[in-house]
């Protein structure tokens, strides 16, 4: 394979990229809440410090938490820069502008006008990416427009939607269907009634289908996302326009409430947490923000209640299974393997690879979670958890072992199992590839020097900075 690192090279350099590895840039988050942070059109910015040889600069900056490209929003101003009136009243003008240009409200009106509108009048624009409504035909007269929209098309959104693929922003990687359906049975398996979907618009499109159709899966479903294209298709108890980065909502308090009301419902009884973020996207920020969530969802629990957790599906590549489980030490990493139809690199069949990188990460017991068997996974009485067929039960390490879905084998010199192309290097005391480096760390991790991953999901960073302020 001619991907560096074991094949799943360019996976890992998305994962790093953005602000982390490629521009030489980490978040901070211990910033000063007396001090909050500037406004940008995506609502709070974060505080970041320029790293360049895995030595951290003095200077800090702030920049948008959503856009790791700074064509997508050039945000930027020094922590101790100080701004005068007029730039700052600027500023506020444009951040206004950005937003989208129609409020919440008149999309409800606009989405109930459009499925008054007889079959023959229901069209929508693909330039634009937008439902018509008649006064708007001529606006739109020389651009694509699909005609009859149904109401089963607008019923699934991210089918008439063109996926936004940017993949410094966006990153919109949308569910295959095998894998939407196991989630979607697997949360009605479990008994769950409500689902916030963060960042899963196909989810929370299937799971409202499914409890359209059949009565007795009547679960509800609603979605935050950044993607303000939703809000035409949904009522404001359904959808909120959010930045997962900073837990921003657009629309302000109104908005909040709906996502508090959801969540706290039942005293807060049968609900779940589902999101997919973009691979790109920052660990820290998300995890910050998902304690957030849950700590909403904590305020509606009686006392009693108290050592309860919010359940949780938190989907992202195996890779970053040490970085979230730095976050949340309960959390435990299925072997489920997440498909997507729009991935050339996690599509299942011919064309795509066969193995998807991108598993589930919760904090449900894993012997609950029954993985398809005619997929090929198995149940380890040992592990008492489902695991891929390849994914063999290590007598040496006492566990499955394996997080990519192929076989690992076990390395007596480093005294654990390590991926099936790795070899052990006497020069380098552990197992790597067999065309490695001695030399060290140059392709590898800044903090520890391994060569899975780089210096931003490291495992090790939170101990080696408190080394190096000593
Ligand atoms: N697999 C999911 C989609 C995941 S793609 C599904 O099929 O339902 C990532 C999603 O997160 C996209 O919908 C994208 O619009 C959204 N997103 C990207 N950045 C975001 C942000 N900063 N805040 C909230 N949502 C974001
Ligand atoms: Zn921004
Ligand atoms: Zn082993
Ligand atoms: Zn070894
Ligand atoms: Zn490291």
């Amino acid at each position: 394979m001619a991907a560096p690192r074991d094949g799943l090279g360019a996976v890992e350099t998305e994962g790093n990229g953005g602000r982390s590895e490629s521009s030489g840039a980490e978040v901070v988050l211990s910033s000063d809440p007396a001090t909050p942070a500037p406004l940008c059109p995506h609502g709070p910015t974060l505080l970041f410090v320029k790293v360049s040889q895995g030595r951290e600069g003095t200077r800090r900056f702030y920049a948008c938490s959503a856009c790791r490209d700074r064509k997508d929003c050039n945000f930027f101003q020094w922590e101790d820069e100080k701004l005068s009136g007029a730039r700052l009243a600027a500023r506020e003008a444009y951040n206004r502008r950005c937003q989208p240009p129609l409020s919440r409200t008149q999309c409800v009106e606009r989405y109930l006008k459009f499925i008054e509108l007889p079959l023959s009048q229901r069209k929508f624009c693909q330039r634009c990416q937008q439902l018509l409504l008649p006064d708007d035909w001529e606006k739109h007269g020389e651009h694509q427009v699909v005609g009859d929209v149904s109401l089963t098309q607008l019923k699934r959104p991210s089918r008439l939607l063109y996926p936004l693929e940017n993949k410094k922003t966006n990153a919109q990687y949308l569910f295959a269907d095998r894998s939407c359906q196991f989630l979607v049975d697997l949360l009605s398996t479990l008994g769950f009634r409500r689902v916030l979907c963060v960042g899963t618009p196909r989810l929370h499109e299937l799971i409202r289908l499914k409890a359209s159709g059949d009565k007795k899966s009547n679960i509800k479903s609603l979605l935050l996302d950044i993607d303000f294209r939703y809000s035409q298709f949904y009522m404001e108890d359904s959808f909120c326009h959010y930045n997962m980065f900073n837990h921003h909502f657009f629309d302000g308090k109104a908005a909040l409430e709906v996502c508090r009301t959801f969540l706290q419902e039942d005293k807060g009884e049968g609900v779940i947490m589902v999101t997919d973020p973009p691979f790109g996207g920052l660990v820290e920020p998300l995890a910050v923000t998902f304690k957030k969530l849950i700590a909403m969802w904590k305020e509606g629990q009686s006392q009693d209640n108290s050592h309860k957790e919010l359940p949780i599906f938190w989907i992202f590549p195996y890779f970053f299974e040490s970085r979230i489980c730095q976050f949340f030490p309960s959390f435990c990493m299925l072997d489920y393997q997440v498909d997507y139809d729009n991935h050339a690199l996690y599509k299942h069949g011919k064309t795509g690879r066969k193995q998807s990188p991108v598993r589930i990460f919760t904090n449900i017991p894993p012997n609950k979670i029954i993985l398809p068997i005619e997929e090929g996974y198995r149940f380890c009485p040992l592990c008492q958890r489902y695991v891929s067929l390849e994914n063999q039960h290590c007598e040496h390490c006492n566990s499955c072992t394996s997080k990519d879905g192929r076989k690992w084998n076990h390395c007596f010199f480093c005294k654990k199992c390590v991926k099936p192309s790795w070899i052990h290097c006497s020069i380098c005391n552990h197992c790597a590839l067999p065309d490695h480096s001695c030399e060290g760390p140059k392709d590898g991790c800044f903090v520890c020097g391994e060569l899975d991953h780089k210096r931003s999901t490291c495992p090790n960073i939170s101990t080696s900075k408190k080394v190096n302020k000593e």
